[in-house]
C-alpha cells in the first residue's frame, strides 16, 4: 500500500514547527528535498500528485530511470544529486540535476566546469564537508574547504551556493550542524543542506536552508 505522502509531508512541517515553538523561536521554513532513492514509481508518483517538486537522488543511473521520463510533464521539477558522485558520471549529471549537493575535490571541480561549459547547463553546487572526518565517508575535510571554496567561487566562477553535511551516525547530529553553520558563515555562504528524517527538526532550527528527507516522505525503503 502506498503510505499518504501528502499526509507526510505535512507531518514534516508540523514537526519542524512544534519543535520551533518549543524552543521559542521562529526559524524561515527550509526547502525539503524529498529523497526519492529506492522508491517505487507509484510512491513518486503519489508525491508528485501531492504538488511536491523538490527530489533528491543518490545515484545518477537510478535518478535518470527515476526523472528523466518526467521533466517533460513536470518542467518545474527540481532534482538534487546527493550522492557521491564520479568524474565519469559528471555529464550526466550536469545534463540531470539542478542541484549537485556532493562536490568534494578538487579534480571534481574541474570536470564540472568543463562539463557545465559543454553544455551551457549551470547546476548550482553545494559542497558536501565530511565533519566527523570519517575516512571511510565522502566530503572534504574542513581543513580542505579553504582551499576548495577558493577554487570553486573564485578560480572556476562556478555557481557555489551552500554546503552540506551527513553526520556520523553513532554522534550527536547537532554538533555537526553547528560546525557547518560556523564554516558557511566563515566562508560567506548562505546554502546549509542538513538534516535527514530523524534529525531534520534540529537542523531546521539551527538553520538549515535544505532538507533531505527520504523515508519520513516515502516511507521505509526496501
Ligand atoms: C538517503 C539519504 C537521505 C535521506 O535519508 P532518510 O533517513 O531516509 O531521511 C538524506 N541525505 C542523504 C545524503 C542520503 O543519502
Amino acid at each position: 500500500m502506498t503510505p499518504d505522502i501528502s499526509k507526510n509531508i505535512k507531518t514534516v512541517w508540523q514537526e519542524i514547527e512544534k519543535a520551533a515553538s518549543h524552543h521559542g523561536v521562529s526559524v524561515p521554513p527550509p526547502k525539503l528535498i524529498a529523497v526519492s532513492k529506492y522508491q517505487s514509481d507509484e510512491r513518486i508518483t503519489a508525491a508528485l500528485t501531492a504538488g511536491h517538486r523538490v527530489f533528491g537522488e543518490n545515484r545518477v543511473q537510478e535518478a535518470e530511470e527515476h526523472w528523466s521520463c518526467r521533466r517533460e510533464e513536470y518542467p518545474d521539477l527540481e532534482l538534487h544529486l546527493i550522492g557521491p558522485l564520479q568524474s565519469n558520471k559528471v555529464a550526466r549529471a550536469v545534463a540531470l540535476f539542478d542541484v549537485i549537493e556532493t562536490l568534494d575535490r578538487p579534480k571534481l571541480a574541474r570536470r564540472l566546469k568543463k562539463e557545465m561549459d559543454a553544455q551551457g547547463r549551470f547546476p548550482s553546487l553545494f559542497i558536501q564537508v565530511n565533519t566527523g572526518e570519517e575516512p571511510q565517508k565522502a566530503g572534504c575535510l574542513p581543513n580542505d574547504l579553504a582551499d576548495l571554496i577558493h577554487l570553486v567561487r573564485d578560480e572556476l566562477n562556478l555557481p557555489l551556493e551552500g554546503l552540506m553535511c551527513i553526520p556520523p551516525v553513532n554522534e550527536d547530529a547537532a554538533l555537526h550542524f553547528a560546525l557547518l553553520k560556523t564554516l558557511a558563515e566563515k566562508y560567506d555562504i548562505d546554502g546549509l543542506s542538513m538534516g535527514m528524517s530523524n534529525d531534520y527538526a534540529i537542523a531546521a532550527l539551527m538553520g538549515a536552508t535544505h532538507i533531505r528527507v527520504g523515508t519520513a516522505v516515502f516511507g521505509g525503503r526496501p
